[in-house]
């Protein structure tokens, strides 16, 4: 508990997120190791044992087992963020376009039939809007928050973090209380403003996070949108913190959705002062040339190449923290 406190009382969240539906272990295990050690202070990943494994796996290669914490996220059936992607098999007409958009290199060619790897799949629904055809739908292959969590209460995780982006509220409570009754570490809410009004989103907040001392926001803007490094991509994500902001509630307040090198000086230009800032797409593109080799834990001119980009991103984003 301890380690968490101090991320949290440092008032400069730096989260790395995996993908909360991804399973490619050895690169939850290489990004760990990057941006562990190049000062990110939270690991984001999906609630399953390989992963939080390989989380710890490479925060330990990066040394950092003191100071750096595990977030495991769970989340709702209507929740992008555990979603996959499906081809429809009939409507697609092998035109790749999608393999050339995938960012975890997840769709491929097979047999003349193209394919989805699901394990490597994050659901960023890239390749949905790509595909011309509608050949390409998403999956949520559901199970319960409190369920993914219970195999993983023995192992040492900092942070559950709540993905609950949905339309109707008492699902949300329900399965929140569940979360709440198995799980007494520190708590993380990630939701976005597209399915429930800015009052119903803080009446609902304050009813969550009543009675909880540990509590994360994470203020997702346009969920994993990321990818540019424009101001613009910002917008929904700070826009939504000046709400939470506003209304004074009692919780760590983090950035996500479309963030980018630029999110914390957006936000400090937009007098929102917030507690920091989760990264993915932006944050795994900058390295993937590296650690997509197979040799990376064995060719220190790659880690130390791939650990320089991500320390020179930490540092930027700390600025303005
Ligand atoms: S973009 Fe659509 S039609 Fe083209 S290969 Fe992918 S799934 Fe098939
Ligand atoms: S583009 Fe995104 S949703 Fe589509 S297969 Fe790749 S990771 Fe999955």
């Amino acid at each position: 508990m301890e380690k968490i406190k101090n991320i949290l009382n440092s008032g400069k969240i730096l989260k790395l997120i995996c993908g909360a539906g991804n399973e490619n272990y050895k690169e939850i295990e290489k990004l760990s190791f990057v941006f562990a050690s190049a000062g990110f202070n939270m690991i984001d990943v999906s609630a399953k044992l390989d992963a939080v494994n390989s989380a710890k796996l490479g925060i330990k290669r990066a040394g950092r087992e003191n100071d750096a914490a595990i977030c495991v996220s769970v989340g709702l059936a209507d929740d992008i963020h555990l979603k996959k992607a499906v081809i429809n098999m009939p409507k697609c007409t092998s035109c790749r376009d999608c393999i050339n958009i995938c960012p975890q290199n997840a769709i491929f060619n097979e047999d003349k039939k193209i394919l989805v790897d699901e394990k490597k799949c994050i659901g960023c629904s890239k390749c949905l809007s790509e595909c011309l055809n509608g050949a390409i739908f998403m999956e949520h292959k559901y199970k319960a928050p409190y369920t993914m969590l219970l195999p993983l209460l023995s192992e040492n995780i900092d942070c559950v973090e709540y993905h609950c982006s949905v339309s109707d509220e008492d699902i949300i409570l329900d399965n929140w209380n569940k979360i709440k009754s198995i799980y007494k570490g520190c708590l993380s809410i990630c939701l976005d403003r597209s399915k429930l009004g800015d009052d119903k989103i803080i009446l609902l907040l304050k009813e969550m996070i009543k009675d909880i001392d540990d509590i994360i926001i994470q203020a997702d803007g346009k969920p994993m949108s990321g990818g540019a490094d424009d101001y613009k991509s910002n917008l929904q994500t700070v826009a939504f913190a000046e709400i939470i902001k506003n209304n004074n509630l009692p919780a760590r307040v983090i950035l996500s959705g479309g963030t980018n090198s630029k999110t914390t000086k957006f936000a400090k230009e937009c007098n929102i002062s917030v507690d920091g800032v989760a990264l993915g797409s932006y944050a795994r593109r900058l390295v993937k040339e590296y650690i997509s080799s197979d040799d990376f834990f064995s060719d220190e001119v790659k880690q130390k190449k791939a650990i320089n980009i991500a320390k020179n991103l930490a540092d930027e984003l700390k600025k303005y923290l």
